[in-house]
């Protein structure tokens, strides 16, 4: 009988590392009818696939989706066995360490995702950046004691290390007043990952800050416009200069950036993971908006009534927050008919299809 649980992390990502492509990693804060699209256009590719949500999204409280990690588990599992796929994941991204208070709560986050069956972790400590430090290891230790500290309590719960980790240097879409975004660089990386390997903690992905933003960035009428701000050349030499330890970069805050420019420019062969999340929001509320009207105005007014600031555009508004919405109507969210959920499935099944392909995932699960 063929057993329909995610897949190990370390294992599957390592199958899947000598080819030239990314697992798309979707964090899908609308599971109705979307989680059901994409595996099954992963099914129909033969494509690897990651479910994930970060902590904010998911955690002991069910964080803005509703979704504790018990809950997204379940649900995820339940459709791949519905849909007769296991080539899958499910990841806690960005578990995050903002200040080494917060290590307790990241343990018992994680016991839960262990006990949901989540097989890989994102630890997130890049925001313990040392200003005080003279030197790229000093400005990173508490990063990598706090990275070493959690993965070792991972293996320890485990009882095994077959888990996925992917880990964080430059925190993605920090900005400095005078300079801009702040990027990640060749060094910064490079001594993480050997600081972590001398703690005897090794990575499968790099996650780093290499210009791209969460979520969408907006025209002065509010309109989404095409993210290329991701430096490439950047990209492609830290992901060389990791590579030889066998770390692949995790591309964050993929929404928004054109498939063409992934298609042709994103450097593959040291992209490993492509993290996308807000496309698969905007991909329900548009089905939502015509199959549920009543719903969708409801969500829509709510978010408006809540968040609207003088002199922001309301679509801005609305795409924004909109996923704060998401907890308030949760019961309404996933009580949709059979025919709106196949909506859903059918658009996520759709976008789902054209990452894929942009991805060069198809047939990558054969690996497998
Ligand atoms: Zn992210």
């Amino acid at each position: 009988m063929t057993d329909y649980k995610p897949m190990w992390g370390k294992p599957f990502y390592e199958k899947i590392y000598p080819t030239n492509s990314i697992i798309m990693a979707c964090n899908t804060r609308i599971g109705k009818g979307v989680v059901k699209g994409i595996l099954q256009a992963a099914k129909d590719t033969d494509s690897p696939i990651i479910f994930e949500l970060a902590k904010s999204e998911s955690d002991l409280q069910g964080g803005y989706t509703g979704l504790t990690p018990a809950k997204y588990g379940k649900f995820v599992a339940d459709v791949a066995a519905e849909v007769q796929y296991s080539n899958y994941i499910i990841h806690g991204d960005h578990i995050k360490v903002g200040k080494p208070e917060d290590i307790p709560g990241v343990k018992e986050l994680i016991s839960a995702q262990i006990e949901a069956g989540y097989t890989s972790f994102a630890i997130d400590a890049s925001f313990l950046y040392d200003e005080s430090g003279t030197n790229d290891k000093e400005h990173l230790s508490g990063n990598i004691n706090a990275t070493s500290e959690v993965t070792h309590f991972i293996e320890e719960k485990l009882g095994h290390k077959n888990f996925g980790l992917e880990v964080e240097v430059g925190e993605i879409g920090k900005k400095d007043p005078k300079t801009g975004l702040v990027m990640t660089t060749v060094s910064e990386a490079t001594t993480f990952i050997e600081s972590l390997k001398d703690h005897d903690v090794h990575p499968h992905f790099l996650a780093i800050a290499n210009g791209s933003v969460h979520g969408f960035q907006y025209d002065k009428h509010g309109n989404p416009i095409r993210q290329e701000g991701i430096d490439i050349q950047l990209t492609s030499d830290i992901g060389h200069a990791i590579k030889p330890f066998g770390v692949k970069i995790a591309q964050h805050g993929i929404t928004g950036t054109p498939l063409d420019i992934i298609a042709k420019k994103f450097p593959k062969d040291v992209i490993g993971k492509g993290n996308v999340g807000t496309n698969w929001m905007t991909v329900a509320w548009d089905v939502l908006k015509i199959f549920e009207p009543e719903l969708f105005e409801t969500i829509f007014k709510w978010t408006n009534d809540n968040y609207q600031k003088s002199g922001i555009p309301i679509n801005e508004t609305f795409l924004k927050y909109s996923k704060l919405a998401i907890l308030e109507h949760f019961d309404e969210l996933y009580a949709v008919n059979e025919t709106t959920e196949h909506a859903l499935a059918s658009a996520a099944y759709t976008s789902a299809l054209m990452f894929l392909k942009a991805f060069n995932s198809y047939g990558q699960a054969k690996n497998l």
